[in-house]
């Protein structure tokens, strides 16, 4: 065989479930079909950690809680930052109200601590400036708010520094069965090995026909607002119930702005989205929305399909979105399924370790100071909104499994996604990308193959 295991599709659930099998004696390959890892991990993604109050089944709900409180241990060893937020769910009429009581008390029987039920009064001590008619609230302080990106970079450069082989721009086009083990076949190359994780989302392989009429399809509107004043505390995510099983979730950013995600069962407007946002923060400046889009969401409640898993195969290819926050239990499940199965043994040499990376915004004077004289390249901002340093881009492309593209970069260390988009610093980025790799500038791309920066060069210079 050609590997033990072979992992198909470079998300975080593929990147967190490398990791885990890296500490084991496993020859271990990832294929992934684009430029770089975790490329579907949404860049705007709610990067909400829930703790299974809502979840609509109690094995989610579970996947959600142990997801939950290992991703407060990860985050510290991996170095990324995981802010706690309370969060509450707001019922503002009858009948959402008793969709309230019932929530509250499915999460008691399912055992989910440091959950209170609030009254109005207690809900407006937590954020006074809510602007609808508040009835009740449940307040968890369980919530948090994680870079979805960071996380699973984290765990796709520990899998790749602990020996997992992973072959990007290489895309599955079939998984067959063979008498022992399995075939599987890419746009490059044909691969045998003992154990399949399938990760591609609703992908059709011999090995299993999906029926796309039996997926759950809801739709998600994403705005991103910005300078939002101090209407909120910006302590709490805010989740409200809404007609016809829509969901409002009202989440703080960073730099005093909000995150607002709306998702319904069938189609709105961006003027329909705006009326149900007021309607929680009251009115708003137009010109304040930086970012608006609208995107399908899946809510399947089979995350780990191992029906098959006496031939070798799993699959964790249905979607959720709490699917994040599920990512770590997710993983050590179908780690410890493999492991069962292969019958393997842990590496003595295993390194629960991140290589160190700076973050030049985050750090104080002194330490810049320390860091520009080892290193010179580390006192030149590229990215002025962001505050992203020519060493911090670099780092990003030499690091494992760097970036070779600027979406890459964008990801890594923030440069290009600040207020300016990229305005100012996108042909730095561009040109310091194309000197480290040794590529033309014409090369370059954005995130996938047909998204070149510059299209063609214009008059013959010796530079561009
Ligand atoms: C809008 C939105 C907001 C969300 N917000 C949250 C949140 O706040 N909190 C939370 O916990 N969760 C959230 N989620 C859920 C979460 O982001 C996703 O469910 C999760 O990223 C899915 O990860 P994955 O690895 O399973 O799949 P994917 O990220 O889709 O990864 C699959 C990978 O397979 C690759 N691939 C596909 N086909 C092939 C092929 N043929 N060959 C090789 N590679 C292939 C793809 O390129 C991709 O990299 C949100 C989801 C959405 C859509």
């Amino acid at each position: 065989m050609d590997y033990d295991v072979l992992i198909l599709g470079g998300g975080i659930v593929g990147c967190a479930v490398a990791y885990e099998l890296s500490k084991y004696s496993l020859n271990i390959a990832l294929i992934e079909k684009e430029y770089d890892i975790a490329n579907d991990v949404a860049l705007i993604n709610s990067s909400v950690v829930y703790d299974g109050v809502e979840c609509e089944t109690t094995l989610l709900s579970r996947l959600e809680s142990m997801g939950n409180s290992i991703i407060r241990n990860i985050a510290s060893k991996f170095n990324i930052n995981f802010s706690k937020k309370g969060y509450l769910v707001l019922s503002d009429n009858e009948s959402s109200e008793e969709e309230l009581n019932k929530l509250y008390n499915r999460a008691l029987d399912r055992g989910i601590k440091n959950i209170y039920l609030l009254n109005q009064k207690e809900t407006l001590k937590i954020e006074p400036n809510l602007n609808t008619k508040v009835r009740k609230s449940i307040y968890s302080k369980n919530v948090g708010i994680i870079s979805p990106y960071d996380l699973a970079i984290s765990y796709g450069e520990i899998a790749f520094d602990n020996g997992v082989n992973f072959k990007l721009e290489e895309e599955v086009l079939d998984i067959q069965s063979m008498s022992k083990g399995f075939k599987v076949v890419t746009n490059k190359n044909k691969f045998t090995c003992s154990v399949v994780l399938n990760t591609t989302p609703k992908e059709n392989y011999s090995i299993d026909n999906i029926n796309m009429a039996s997926i759950k399809k809801g739709y998600i509107n994403y705005f991103l607002i910005e300078n939002i004043g101090n209407r909120y505390n910006n302590n709490s995510v805010i989740s409200a119930l809404e007609k016809n099983n829509g969901r409002i979730y009202i989440i703080p950013t960073d730099n005093n702005g909000l995150m607002v995600e709306i998702t319904t069962n069938s189609k709105i407007s961006y003027e329909d989205g705006l009326q149900i946002i007021k309607k929680y923060i009251g009115e708003i400046d137009e010109n304040n929305i930086n970012i608006f889009y609208e995107s399908r969401y899946y809510n399947d409640d089979n995350i780990i399909d191992d029906s098959l898993i006496d031939k070798g195969y799993i699959k964790v290819i249905e979607k959720h979105r709490g699917q994040i926050t599920m990512t770590p239990a997710i993983s050590k499940i179908v780690c410890e399924t493999i492991v069962n199965n292969l019958k393997c043994i842990p590496k003595k040499d295993f390194i629960d370790k991140r290589r160190e990376f700076y973050r030049f915004r985050d750090m104080t004077n002194d330490k810049r100071k320390e860091i520009i004289k080892l290193n010179k390249k580390y006192g030149k901002i590229v990215c002025y909104c962001e505050k992203v340093t020519e060493g911090e881009i670099i780092d990003a492309i030499r690091r494992p499994l760097g970036a070779r593209t600027i979406e890459g970069i964008k990801r890594r260390t923030g440069a290009t996604f600040g207020n300016c988009r990229g305005a100012q610093c996108l042909y730095k980025v561009s040109s310091i990308l194309s000197r480290e790799t040794n590529k033309n500038m014409t090369d370059i791309v954005k995130n996938s193959k047909n998204s070149k920066i510059i299209l063609g060069r214009i008059k013959e210079f010796d530079e561009i």
